[in-house]
């Protein structure tokens, strides 16, 4: 994504591009925030930037030679490493060190997901950060920063990505031709600030079967039309999923678009829609908020135990019919 593709994140946009012009940008950078919130794209365009001679702030010109050979990602002093099997292993490390030490020439080394290298890749990471060659910049990206060593952490210049507004994710869907409008303005209220997460959905072919799926079940639950034995069917038939946490997800996005309406209400003016997606006007905020407590919980039951998912799911629905429909 090039840097008029990618909005919003002004307060970065700004602090870096300081940085890089009046020479205070340090030779090892940490971007955090969460898992979707844009930290590749900005990653990847601070790099060109870096590299770009031709640079104004963080905004790399674009057509000279090093700009066009990084956008053809073939860049010769510009390295990528991003776990394998979810680990960053020393041998990763160790293909690119001894070039990383090569010729003095502008070079950047961007590591994906930073918080999953072994002890042992972040000690060789260290030895390089403890007296970094010349030239070379280190950008580090964290979801979770905290899992990096302190002696790697307190190295870094730290910048942190923000959420997002949704008509900011609006604006970046239809500047990059991800979605119509009417569908942009969906994707953009469910993706919770995250611009990654919009860009999935944009790209699932079956998001529409699968939304109006979420929207039927969120809706059925929170007025406590199915009987008990419809909820237990609906268990049976969700624990045979294969996307069954992603539908699981959109129901609980589309509790927390209730929630926002009901905030609204109370006068925290920060959601600029009118309706909720599906009807919740009844629910109390609270109630709300536990039902996607609980939906959150039983993804992280399914995903990090072996418990039976039928059974998990008749509970959940259950619970949640209990708690949301009066
Ligand atoms: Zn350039």
């Amino acid at each position: 994504m090039s840097y008029d593709q990618l909005t919003g994140q002004n307060e970065l946009r700004r602090m870096l591009s300081a940085a890089l012009e009046n020479g205070k940008l340090s030779h090892a950078i940490l971007l955090s925030g969460p898992s979707g919130s844009g930290k590749t794209s900005w990653g990847k365009l601070l790099s060109q930037a870096i590299l770009c001679p031709d640079h104004k702030g963080i905004k790399p010109c674009m057509i000279c030679r090093s700009c066009r050979i990084f956008l053809s990602g073939n860049h010769p002093e510009f390295y990528y490493l991003e776990p394998e099997k979810r680990k960053l292993k020393t041998k990763q490390f160790r293909l690119i060190r001894e070039h990383l030490y090569l010729g003095g020439n502008t070079k950047v080394c961007l590591i994906d997901q930073a918080e999953t290298m072994t002890a042992e890749t972040s000690s060789s990471l260290l030895k390089i950060l403890e007296e970094p060659p010349k030239g070379l910049t280190f950008i580090l990206l964290a979801d979770q920063p905290g899992a990096l060593y302190d002696t790697i952490l307190s190295r870094c210049q730290r910048y942190a990505l923000q959420p997002m507004s949704s008509s900011e994710i609006y604006e970046l869907l239809v500047k990059n031709n991800k979605a119509d409008e009417d569908k942009a303005d969906l994707l953009a209220r469910l993706s919770s600030g995250l611009p990654g997460y919009a860009f999935d959905m944009a790209d699932d072919a079956d998001f529409d079967e699968r939304f109006r799926e979420a929207k039927t079940l969120a809706y059925n639950i929170a007025t406590g039309r199915d009987s008990a034995v419809q909820l237990l069917s609906w268990a049976a038939s969700l624990a045979e999923r294969d996307d069954l946490i992603y539908l699981l997800e959109l129901v609980a996005l589309i509790y927390r678009d209730g929630l926002m309406q009901s905030l609204c209400r109370r006068g925290d003016n920060i959601y600029r829609f009118e309706k909720p997606l599906v009807w919740t006007e009844t629910v109390s905020s609270a109630g709300l908020e536990e039902a996607i407590l609980l939906i959150n919980t039983t993804i992280y039951e399914v995903v990090a135990t072996n418990v039976n998912r039928r059974l998990l799911l008749e509970k959940m629905l259950i619970m949640l019919q209990r708690r949301l429909a009066l």
